[in-house]
């Protein structure tokens, strides 16, 4: 890849500081009622002119923690398939050279392969001059997975549907989080077949009742972190918990260490820690990477902007 030829975007990882998981739906998806808030851990994708497609992925997600399959690198990745997906709509032909830097781990409830597709489609928009609009790619973006459109946006927003209909939130800035990852991926889906199996044994409410959002989301509005502490909700993070029992040693390792809250980020098995400030955060950061229970530790603030073209 020629430094002149190449473009590359970057998009963040999010953390769901509000979900709430309405029972399955007919066409298999569940219904959901999420905040979304983009946080300062970045993935980059540069592409390039090729013939065909290309992809080589570097970073975290890629060595032995989490397995090397973890982040394919073919037609299963992401990418891949946001390239495809904007050459068949822009009518050009589907020609790219793609590197993804990974920094956020992958299958760690993060979003990191919908930042990775948010930020190929930006890239390869400019790339190949096909003069998308955002709504453009935001249609892409949500045919290619619930979490990608909130990865173009970035920010805060309130998701409903499969989490892809989203309304941007204003809220007071920066909140400060330590995010631990806990030990090998978790599956998405996996996660979701957990929370249908303990409703349907009756041992956690059935989801027919949303949580609503507004409590976190006049938290984010005007602080204090002790309000958005109390605010804070995942229906994923029991069937999480089931699945990965070893994740209650993380959370009160967490709450032990000072968090002002802690949750498990989306399907986990990454712990979100509520930080009172930024010395806060890296105070927290410090102690959470001596506990011995994570294999990596991020101090991130957030809101910060979607998926944008960098250099
Ligand atoms: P979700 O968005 O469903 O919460 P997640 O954040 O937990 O997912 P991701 O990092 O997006 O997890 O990866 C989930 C799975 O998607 C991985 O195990 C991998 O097999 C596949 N995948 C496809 N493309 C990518 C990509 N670019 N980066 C990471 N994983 C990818």
């Amino acid at each position: 890849m020629t430094a002149g030829d190449s473009v590359a975007a970057r998009a963040p990882a999010k953390i769901n500081v509000h979900l709430a998981v309405g029972p399955l739906r007919p066409d298999g998806f569940h219904e959901l009622r999420t905040v979304y808030l983009a946080v300062s851990l970045f993935d980059t994708v540069t592409v390039a002119p090729g013939s065909g497609l290309s992809l080589t992925v570097t970073g975290e997600g890629t060595g032995a923690a989490t397995g090397a399959a973890a982040v394919p690198t073919d037609s299963r990745n992401l990418v891949w398939r946001a390239a495809e997906l904007l050459a068949r709509s822009a009518g050009v032909p589907a020609d790219a050279t793609i590197g993804i830097a990974k920094s956020i781990p992958a299958a760690a409830g993060l979003a990191g392969g919908s930042a990775d597709a948010a930020a190929a489609l930006v890239a390869l928009d400019a790339l190949w001059g096909t003069r998308a609009s955002r709504a453009d790619l935001t249609g892409l973006a949500a045919q290619l997975g619930s979490d990608v459109p909130f990865s173009l946006l970035g920010g805060i927003a309130l998701g409903s549907g499969r989490g892809e209909q989203l309304s941007p939130v204003l809220a007071r800035t920066p909140w400060h989080w330590v995010l631990g990852i806990a030990g090998e991926g978790l599956s998405t889906p996996a996660v979701y077949a957990e929370l249908d199996r303990l409703r349907a044994a009756g041992r956690i409410p059935d989801g027919t009742e949303l949580t609503p959002a507004e409590r976190v989301i006049a938290a984010l509005r005007s602080g204090p972190p002790a309000a958005l502490a109390a605010g804070l909700c995942n229906d994923l993070q029991a069937p999480a918990l089931a699945l990965r029992p070893a994740l209650r040693r993380a959370l009160s390792a967490a709450a032990d260490a000072g968090a002002a809250a802690v949750l498990v980020s989306g399907s986990g098995p990454t712990v979100a820690a509520l930080a009172e400030d930024e010395a806060g955060a890296v105070r927290l950061a410090a102690t959470l990477a001596g506990a011995g229970v994570f294999r990596t530790v991020r101090a991130v603030s957030g809101p910060v902007p979607g998926a944008r073209l960098v250099g």
